[in-house]
């Protein structure tokens, strides 16, 4: 089957009171519902656990998927700008100790923060989780519901847009809350569906991917991460660093000079995350740092 049952409940919240919101139209097509209550967006009928897999084989990762995730190990040396940029964030917060990213990919993340911390992944393609094996990163290939963890061992968790991709994010974050040691640190990337660019783009804004089945704003999840035992809470925008990191990573896409133009259009971009619009912050890139109480 290629849908689960049509929820009657929004699975945030549990409030009766939710409506279709949006058709989507892409390579698979899919409705997204909201809630009233809450303002939980979610795909409904969310497709199936089978369905989701086949979207990630492993043509997903080497790219050869017609909705493709690019491959990072192509441009290490520029994305490690970004990945060395948080890290460094972190460590403001966290000296040392165990480190966990859930959805680490081919374990970019993971390999700058070995400088402070031991390292451990989770990551559900068995493609990319073989490449962070061959470079003795320690990762469980499947879900943090089947990973071996133990209760209260980690200083730090990190998802950097993976939330998106999960179907019950209730039962994820106090699933993540428990295997975090009291005063950890949990760091979520997500799109903040509140945000002025999200509701002015509609159901043309780009988040909206058959991949997606949770779209948060920035309180629902804040208040989500509250309930579930968390404190603390920082909104970082447009992320939790500068904008150099991000020109430098940029570099790693260019081909000529004419390319640097680009460097405008991204500044731009990353300005604008630090202003409203019409009450609403005008773009939707945001990072939430939580610390379990
Ligand atoms: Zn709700």
């Amino acid at each position: 089957m290629k849908f689960d049952p049509l929820l009657k409940k929004c699975p945030l919240c549990d409030s009766a009171s939710i409506s279709l919101k949006y058709n989507i139209i892409q390579s698979h097509n899919f409705n997204v519902y909201e809630c009233q209550s809450c303002l939980f967006i979610f795909m409904n009928p969310a497709f199936s656990d089978t369905f989701i897999a086949s979207l990630y084989s492993d043509d997903y990762y080497s790219g050869k998927a017609g909705f493709s995730y690019i491959d990072e190990r192509e441009n290490h040396k520029f994305n490690s700008y970004v990945w060395k940029a948080r890290i460094k964030k972190i460590h403001k917060y966290k000296k040392s100790g165990t480190f966990l990213d859930i959805g680490c990919s081919f374990g970019g993340l993971l390999s700058s923060a070995q400088k402070y911390y031991d390292v451990y992944g989770v990551e559900i393609s068995d493609f990319a989780s073989r490449y962070c094996k061959s470079i003795d990163l320690k990762v469980h290939n499947g879900t943090l519901n089947d990973a071996p963890f133990k209760e209260n061992s980690f200083d730090v968790i990190t998802m950097i847009e993976l939330i998106e991709h999960i179907k019950d994010p209730v039962n994820f974050i106090k699933k993540t809350a428990s295997i975090l040691k009291p005063g950890g640190l949990c760091v979520i990337q997500t799109a903040d569906m509140g945000a002025y660019q999200a509701v002015s783009q509609a159901h043309n804004y780009h988040y909206y991917l058959p991949g997606h089945l949770s779209y948060f704003s920035a309180c629902n999840l804040s208040s989500l991460l509250t309930k579930s035992g968390f404190a603390n809470i920082r909104i970082y925008r447009p992320v939790d660093f500068g904008l150099i990191p991000k020109l430098r990573k940029s570099r790693g896409q260019f081909k000529n000079l004419k390319d640097y133009k680009r460097w405008l259009t991204i500044a731009k971009y990353h300005f604008l995350g630090y202003f409203k619009k019409k009450g609403r912050p005008m773009t939707s890139s945001m990072v939430i740092y939580a610390f379990k109480k």
